[in-house]
């Protein structure tokens, strides 16, 4: 068993992805071009953006310094965030010369707590970027317009979360197109991944996406003249080519995402170990994707692992510690106990293999294994 076997759903997309390969290898195309725009007008498509809204950019990571970049974040404005996150989140905040400004989170759905958010918002504050963590939705439509009265920039980070909806007052929301910026990351583990790295970054102000798209190519509107600094960050065709189809199963691959999450449910309830994990919490209104299936565990989690590990099932600790005690953001000031919640659950998270294609056969083991070693 692996705790991502991506083999399995490549194997209904192989002879797509050759057709697709020969084709770019035929034209000797390499960078942006046909099939990046192509691929940029059907993210739009399933995004339900406006047309030009969407620019492919290298990386996730990326996609968050670009979106940083075009809401002017300078040194000296601050810029909050969740401190449980991918380190990307934070660290292309301070890559700016910002100030990466944590609040803690809320330990049902992992994501940031919007009151503590408002409790942080200071005269410096240019901007908040919520993390959809593992695929569940911030429940945005609760602070955004607060955000857009006081001039803070909203930058949704859906890296984990493409294809991730919620429901509000009986309309569909979609993870990354509700704030002011939307980032994405391709990275081949995550929901909707390529055969290398790439990432996207969207918005529906023309301007905002025009300077997006001008900034990926080291500021240039017209190719050898610079209206400002940019960076190189350019998606190539290959991966959009793959990511192109991958897009078309994408919805049926998170659905069986979400199914393998029910059958874990059901799994932790009749084994009878709600004393000892807790399973993920969904939001009311939110659609999670669960790129990851990150289970809470009160008691002795390392042990599990390694006993786990010794059965032959690889579990994963995202993450393990909180984004205000890594030792390059000392300079930020900040101390244990500052974000007790995070900090909780870098003890307490587990995730569990989830991916298409893993068999029910296979989480039957997974959590006999986890009552096993509770109750025996
Ligand atoms: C993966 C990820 C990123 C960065 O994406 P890359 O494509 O790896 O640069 C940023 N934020 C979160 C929450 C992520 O999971």
């Amino acid at each position: 068993m692996q705790i991502l076997d991506l083999n399995r759903s490549f194997a209904s997309i192989r002879s797509e992805v050759d057709a697709a390969m020969k084709r770019i290898f035929d034209t000797q195309s390499f960078v942006l071009g046909s099939e990046v725009s192509n691929f940029e007008r059907h993210c739009e498509n399933y995004l339900e953006l406006p047309e030009n809204s969407a620019v492919g950019c290298a990386s996730g990571t990326d996609a968050l310094l670009l979106a940083l970049m075009a809401a002017d974040i300078h040194e000296g404005d601050e810029v909050i965030t969740t401190p449980f996150t991918f380190f990307a989140t934070a660290g292309t905040i301070a890559r700016l010369g910002a100030r990466p400004v944590f609040a803690d989170i809320d330990l049902d759905t992992y994501n940031i707590s919007l009151d503590d958010v408002r409790a942080k918002i200071t005269s410096r504050t240019k901007a908040v970027i919520p993390v959809h963590l593992f695929g569940q939705m911030v429940a945005l439509e609760k602070i955004s317009a607060e955000l857009k009265s006081q001039g803070i920039r909203l930058i949704e980070d859906s890296a984990q979360a493409f294809g991730s909806v919620r429901y509000v007052g009986g309309e569909i929301t979609r993870a990354g197109t509700v704030g002011d910026i939307g980032c994405y990351s391709f990275f081949p583990t995550k929901n909707l991944g390529g055969c290398g790295d790439g990432g996207m970054v969207v918005s529906r102000d023309p301007e905002v996406a025009g300077r997006l798209r001008k900034l990926r190519v080291h500021g240039s509107g017209k190719t050898y003249f610079h209206d400002e600094i940019g960076i190189n960050s350019r998606l190539d065709a290959i991966q959009a080519a793959i990511l192109d189809i991958k897009l078309k199963h994408l919805d049926e691959w998170n659905a069986q995402r979400r199914k393998i999450s029910d059958y874990y449910k059901l799994l932790f309830a009749t084994h009878g170990l709600q004393d000892y994990v807790k399973v993920p919490v969904e939001e009311s209104g939110n659609v999670h994707i669960y790129h990851q299936y990150a289970i809470r565990v009160k008691d002795r989690r390392d042990d599990l692992m390694q006993y786990l590990e010794q059965r032959g099932i690889p579990t994963r600790v995202y993450y393990p510690l909180s984004l205000h005690l890594q030792p390059c953001f000392a300079y930020l000031g900040y101390r244990a106990g500052d974000f007790p919640k995070s900090e909780q659950l870098t003890r307490e998270i587990l995730a569990l293999p989830v991916y298409p294609g893993l068999e029910n056969s296979e989480q039957d083991t997974i959590v006999k294994a986890i009552s096993d070693f509770y109750k025996s």
